[in-house]
């Protein structure tokens, strides 16, 4: 069987026997899959401690068998990313992280640009102060790197530029609607150019760079509608772990 070697994060692992858990990783060259790590509860493993949620390895593998699963041959670890796991809210925003890229992605959807945005993501995450932006920035980078990206610089329905009035977010249409189209109804929860600006920055902005913005004062909430509420809408239901982060 031909071996298969590239990077991986740990997405989860599932307990399925005293000493066997299934794997979910995120690939570098395959996007996500599966495998059975036999006897990975039992100390004497070579493998045990080693996919704990979030730690990037170098995985080899061959491909699925029947169940859909990979069969694991070997791995070795690139980075644990240990600076995440001492503070609970870094923790709970690396979780984040994972379980939108579980969510978000079908097994073997291959996008080695969410991975480095992933990755991207888990090595700032480490070391940052604030990590709103962070999370901000990871939502609007993964609805565009998969095609979603909101319409943020246009009416939707009649192509007219926001201009300097707040406008309406249009969830279903995915993008703005302006008040002449909205014609005094509510077709969706109002935002104003500084929130449309900071997005449209998120959208295209590279990872090295993600430092460099801010979320402006005031308008942390209409940020969350263009990212994480867009975003849900899109998914059809919420995520577990956003609950705990304290934004
Ligand atoms: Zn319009």
């Amino acid at each position: 069987m031909k071996l298969l070697k590239t990077k991986a994060i740990v997405i989860k692992k599932t307990r399925i026997s005293e000493g066997d858990a299934i794997v979910t990783v995120f690939t570098e060259s395959s996007g996500k899959l599966r495998f059975w790590a036999k006897g990975l509860y039992f100390f004497r493993n070579k493998y045990h401690g080693m996919f704990e949620s979030g730690a990037c390895v170098f995985l080899t593998y061959s491909e699925r068998g029947t169940q859909g699963l990979c069969f694991f041959n070997s791995c070795e670890i690139v980075d644990p990313f240990k600076g995440i796991w001492g503070e609970l809210q870094r923790m709970f925003a690396a979780f984040y992280f994972l379980e939108l890229v579980d969510s978000w992605l079908k097994e073997s959807d291959a996008n080695p640009s969410v991975f480095h945005l992933l990755h991207g993501s888990l090595s700032l995450l480490e070391g940052a102060g604030s990590y709103e932006t962070l999370v901000r920035v990871f939502e609007l980078r993964m609805l565009a790197l998969t095609g979603y990206s909101p319409k943020l610089d246009a009416c939707v329905l009649c192509g007219k530029g926001p201009g300097k009035s707040c406008l309406c977010f249009n969830f279903e249409k995915g993008g703005i609607i302006c008040s002449h189209c909205s014609d005094g109804k509510a077709a969706g929860p109002k935002v104003s150019p500084g929130a449309l600006a900071f997005a449209a920055k998120g959208i295209a902005i590279s990872g090295r760079h993600i430092e460099r913005l801010k979320i402006p004062r005031g308008l942390a909430q209409e940020v969350e509608i263009l990212s994480h509420h867009f975003l849900v809408s899109r998914l059809g239901k919420k995520l577990k772990s956003y609950r705990f982060l304290e934004l």
